[in-house]
């Protein structure tokens, strides 16, 4: 069995933290993105620059370059933007990606303004007081329609709210509600921080341990992933294969846990590529690397993206297991440090 070096759970949890605590809804992404960007410069070993969407690329020489790899995952997140100002001053909003309205009700958030400035304010039902709207306030369908922002400004107009600095389209952002007890992390958008810090852990553990990747990797931070074209760009056209790393859906009929590293083989874009699946089996038996095999029903990743955007690349999907995706999301640290093995075991093999 292949002996990897130990991975410093502390710095992954606290790497991971932080990030969750950086608000980047796709697209308004560049705080999570120099976020990274600050921490991979601290690894002299990689070459850093972004692509002209936003993306963070670094490249890693390895010792061979005969067969480059990629590793993508992804900053953005769920959230959404200003669609209207109501008349009482209230805000409605359109979603940005798969967000569902139920599970972010109530919840505190920012409105980003043009001019730089953020409002603070709450999502909530139209019919929201219990004593006034009785029996329509459960029986009100959360939509679009029926959700409203209430700001923590004083405004009941749509002209003061507009005084605010308050604008169609600014972007929205709902509060991560990080909580760390007992092993388990507990926070909205473990999709896909949760990958971005076991690729970052992957490289300090590997740099920190004087080895280095047999094949150059570059690793592509995205930022469009959410609305499906993230890596749609950044991935080098040399590369020969490219692992996305992005969370396992966890439910009813799946394989997929919270302890658990997971690879995906299939979900609704098709098939992954067979032999890349299989070498990654090979590489995690060989680490003594324990993972689940699962398929996942409502659900594509930033590995498809390139391949509808025609790259020539085996793709693989691996990841940790996510319980309540695109909701209230929950992870365990084991199934963190599995994936950053898992990582650092794919980039030092032959
Ligand atoms: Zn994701």
């Amino acid at each position: 069995m292949t002996s990897l070096p130990k991975v410093d759970t502390n710095y992954l949890t606290k790497f991971l933290v932080d990030l969750l605590n950086t608000p980047s809804p796709t697209g308004r992404t560049e705080d999570a993105i120099a976020f990274v960007e600050k921490e991979f410069s601290a690894f002299k070993n990689l070459k850093l620059s972004r692509t002209r969407k936003g993306a963070l690329v670094a490249k890693w020489d390895g010792k061979k370059n005969d067969a480059p790899r990629a590793l993508t995952a992804h900053v953005d997140t769920l959230g959404a933007m200003v669609k209207e100002i109501k008349s009482n001053g209230r805000l409605k909003i359109t979603r940005i990606g798969g967000l569902i309205l139920n599970a972010v009700e109530t919840e505190g958030c920012w409105i980003f303004t043009p001019k730089g400035e953020k409002i603070r304010g709450s999502l909530l039902v139209d019919a929201a007081s219990g004593h006034v709207y009785g029996a329509k306030s459960t029986e009100t369908k959360r939509d679009e329609d029926h959700m409203e922002i209430r700001l923590d400004a004083v405004t009941s107009s749509e002209k003061e709210t507009r005084e605010l600095g308050i604008n169609i389209g600014d972007f929205v952002a709902f509060d991560p509600r990080v909580e760390v007890t007992n092993g388990f992390l507990r926070s909205r958008f473990l999709d896909d921080k949760a990958c971005v810090a076991t690729i970052v852990a992957a490289i300090k553990t590997l740099t920190e341990s004087g080895l280095s990747p047999n094949q150059s990797v570059t690793f592509l931070i995205s930022n469009y992933e959410e609305v499906g074209h993230g890596a749609a760009a950044g991935i080098p056209s040399d590369v020969h294969e490219l692992v996305a790393v992005d969370m396992a859906a966890v439910g009813d009929g799946q394989e997929s846990d919270e302890f658990h590293t997971t690879l995906c083989v299939k979900d609704s874009g098709g098939p992954y590529h067979h032999e890349l699946s299989n070498k990654l089996r090979l590489i995690a038996d060989a680490s003594g690397i324990p993972f689940k095999t699962d398929i996942y029903p409502n659900y594509s990743s930033d590995g498809e993206a390139f391949w509808r955007a025609g790259g020539d690349v085996a793709v693989a999907l691996i990841g940790p297991g996510v319980d309540a995706s695109h909701n209230y999301e929950r992870t365990h640290t084991d199934a963190l440090v599995a994936t950053t093995n898992w990582i650092m075991a794919y980039l030092l093999t032959e």
